[in-house]
């Protein structure tokens, strides 16, 4: 008896029977049970927005606006996804080091909340499209203090994002001058996939108080902060879950007491990866399976081609992403497996001397945690595979959010040109 892993009731081999492999499976009651017990636990005068770059597909966000999260973009297409899956303007902020004029028209046209602005050339320029009323912008400020916990640190170190603090502080004169350039409030990111909940209350204090000196020195009424997130999940074996808990207490004693202070000014957490992480599982099937030297080898349609993240990069020892046997879940492992795809380079490995249950050509296996910076995130054209299916189990109905792309999709844009002999 095997017993395989089921989503909503659909046993996984039926979902790979109907909508093939490689796939990407999201499951909608885990999207939701996420976003609503953070939801529950922060204050509700913080604002929840989803940052679209973690998982841009359409109907995630569309679900996540569904109960309630804005959407924080960074792209063209990104915006128009925000205003597809039905984002109010007023909930949608777009943020990048390197926009182009035509995002910026973009914004001004959709009336975002606020457009983060990331250097001060940036703010001349928008100063410059003399948009009537003035164009909203944060200023994203690189802060004077050092991030913690970040295992990717975006703030707080020489960046190309936004502003370094003393420089804005030195800005005030320069920002007088820009009269088509309205500044509501400041925004700060420190880094990425913070499992401390103490680091996360850090950073969100650091940036509350940055928020409050700039607006004193730069004489602008403080009506928005955008405190960054960060959150991160657990992938690999010393990992430990963020304590949620203790998240929201200290977040929500910072902001009261902030709010103290400043009532009626609108606090934002922009989250991606806490949000869709735990969602997705990346399915793959089993193509080939062998010995090399004394180690088994699962070779299956997918790899890192569609998983870039499961590669591991910058760890000097490869660590593994959960990793499960679909097809025999509930089995005990039988040996250690190197699962790898169908790329022709030695690092197309998904997990190196993972214990699995037997593996045999035709089982299905998962990339658990797998929701956020998946396909998009990853060298999909490579070997001209293309990108994977993508489904989301909403309410029990599997839904095709994404098709796998086809032999035109890959071919379609290419010319092939005359060429004499
Ligand atoms: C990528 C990014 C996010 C989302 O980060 P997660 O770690 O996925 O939550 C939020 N804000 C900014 C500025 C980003 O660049």
């Amino acid at each position: 008896m095997t017993s395989e892993y089921t989503v909503q009731g659909h046993p996984i081999s039926a979902l790979a029977e109907e909508f093939g492999t490689p796939l990407y499976v999201y499951d909608g009651d885990v999207l939701r049970d996420v976003y609503l017990s953070l939801r529950e636990r922060l204050d509700p005068r913080v604002d929840i927005l989803y940052s679209a770059k973690a998982n841009p597909n359409v109907s995630v966000c569309a679900v996540l606006r569904s109960l309630g999260a804005g959407i924080e973009v960074s792209s063209l297409v990104e915006l128009v996804t925000a205003k597809q899956a039905g984002a109010a303007p007023d909930d949608v902020i777009f943020l990048g080091p390197g926009k182009s004029l035509d995002e910026l028209i973009a914004c001004l046209e959709l009336g975002v909340h606020a457009i983060v602005a990331e250097s001060l050339e940036e703010l001349e320029l928008l100063n410059d499209m003399r948009v009537p009323g003035g164009a909203r912008v944060m200023l994203r400020v690189n802060p004077s203090f050092e991030s913690k916990g970040a295992r990717l640190a975006m703030g707080g170190k020489p960046r190309q994002f936004g502003v370094d603090q003393d420089v804005l502080l030195r800005s005030r004169s320069f920002l007088r001058s820009l009269r088509h350039v309205e500044v509501i409030g400041i925004h700060g990111y420190m880094g990425t996939r913070i499992l401390d909940a103490e680091d996360v209350v850090h950073n969100t204090r650091g940036i509350l108080a940055a928020a409050e000196e700039l607006s004193a020195a730069l004489g602008f009424e403080l009506r928005t902060v955008d405190v960054g997130g960060g959150l991160g999940v657990p992938y690999f074996d010393n990992e430990k879950d963020l304590d949620v808990d203790l998240l929201a207490t200290g977040v929500n004693t910072a902001v009261a007491e902030f709010l103290d202070r400043r009532p009626g000014c609108r606090v934002i957490t922009e989250l991606g990866r806490y949000l869709v992480g735990w969602c997705g599982t990346y399915v793959v099937r089993a193509r080939y399976v062998k010995e090399s030297m004394g180690e088994w080898f699962v070779v299956a349609d997918g790899g890192t081609n569609h998983h870039m993240a499961a590669v591991g990069i910058g760890s000097f020892v490869k660590r593994n992403f959960p990793v499960r046997s679909l097809t025999r879940y509930t089995e005990p492992a039988l040996r250690p497996y190197n699962i790898t795809g169908p790329l022709c380079t030695p690092n197309d490995v998904v997990a190196k001397q993972v214990a699995l249950p037997e593996v045999r050509p035709g089982d299905l296996l998962g990339v658990e945690r797998s929701g956020a910076y998946g396909p998009t995130a990853s060298p999909g054209l490579f070997l001209s595979h293309g990108f994977p299916a993508e489904v989301l189990v909403l309410d029990g109905t599997p839904h095709l959010v994404r098709r796998r792309d086809t032999v035109d999709d890959l071919l379609g844009k290419q010319e092939l040109i005359a060429i004499g002999d």
